[in-house]
């Protein structure tokens, strides 16, 4: 016994209202994990705050914030520091939602 189906107007559009959330959903999903975290720049009002550097080597060393600051520090070295070990660009608690260089430095900089 065969079951015919008909492509109505009906048909067509009962599909598309019980498919159309799982599309979004899909979609939304595949959106979120490709979207990249931005990267914190160093006029950034926090980075200004903390003086933040993307580059250690670019830290003025005439700052008072930068008055124990030794180039060798970076943010890859930091405790603070957050993610992968040797990532590019890695997570920190001093800037929520973004991420920093792991060759940056900032005056929170503690030996990990
Ligand atoms: S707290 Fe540490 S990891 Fe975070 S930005 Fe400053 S130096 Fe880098």
């Amino acid at each position: 016994m065969a079951i015919k189906t008909r492509l109505t107007r009906r048909n067509v559009l009962k599909a598309t209202t019980l498919l159309m959330p799982a599309a979004f959903a899909i979609s939304g999903c595949a959106t979120m994990q490709r979207e990249p975290k931005p990267t914190v720049r160093s006029d950034d009002p926090v980075a200004r705050a903390v003086l933040y550097y993307p580059n250690s080597n670019n830290v003025p060393t005439n700052h008072p914030l930068a008055a124990t600051h030794q180039p060798s520090q970076t943010c890859a070295t930091c405790v603070h520091v957050r993610g992968k070990a040797g990532d590019y660009l890695r997570k920190c608690p001093t800037f929520p939602g973004r991420l920093i260089n792991a060759e940056g430095w900032c005056s929170l900089w503690a030996k990990s």
